[in-house]
């Protein structure tokens, strides 16, 4: 039999008693799931990046029938570049996780929602699902979803954050250069133009 993946929880001790799990996730592996993305390449770090993150789940999770329910919460971080200036940028991660694992046969198409259990405490919108399948369900995607979704459209270091030069590639964080700002070409007939004051 193929070996269980490390995040995985073999149905068999899973009951309606709910069981208490922490799982850790190390920074080799924070670094393989946000490989790819572009704000965490720019970083330029080398895989298996010691300081690309770290996770930590602490779970509860039981069972109702097939349908196995894991609610806790997810904290960590994870380090990507600015998008104006690369240099680190260090995220936060504080979740909480409240996650139904259905047999796939069971997973509900397209968007429509799972069926709400009759006395569920969340709407089955709030919840998230995953499929699984054979004798153990796997928390890995959940994991890798938590670093993967936090990564912003493009993370600043700070909210005022000069960027770079883009003719000389100089910090303007740290330092100054003198670099004239480029002449927009359609405003150059404009130059000397004396405009009305207002
Ligand atoms: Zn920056
Ligand atoms: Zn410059």
């Amino acid at each position: 039999m193929p070996k269980p993946p490390p995040y995985a929880v073999p149905l068999r001790e899973i009951s309606d008693d709910p069981i208490h799990r922490t799982f850790t996730v190390p920074p080799a592996l924070v670094s393989e799931w946000l490989k790819g993305l572009p704000m965490r390449d720019a970083l330029g770090a080398p895989d298996e990046d010691p300081n690309a993150g770290t996770g930590k789940a602490e779970l509860d999770i039981y069972a109702e029938g097939a349908h196995v329910f894991t609610t806790g919460t997810f904290k960590g971080d994870l380090t990507v570049a600015c998008s104006r200036c690369v240099e680190p940028v260090k995220l936060v991660i504080d979740e909480r996780l409240m996650v139904t694992f259905l047999p796939k046969a069971e997973m509900p198409l397209d968007e429509e929602a799972p069926e709400a259990e009759e006395g569920a405490e969340v709407p089955a919108e709030d919840l998230d699902v995953f499929p699984y399948e054979g004798e153990f369900i796997d928390l890995e995607p959940l994991f890798r979803e938590q670093f993967v979704l936090s990564v912003p459209y493009a993370p600043l270091c700070r909210e005022d954050c000069k960027g770079l030069c883009p003719q000389c590639g100089i910090d303007r964080n740290s330092g100054t250069c003198s670099c004239e700002k480029p002449v927009d070409p359609r405003l150059a007939g404009l130059k000397g133009l004396k405009l009305p004051s207002a």
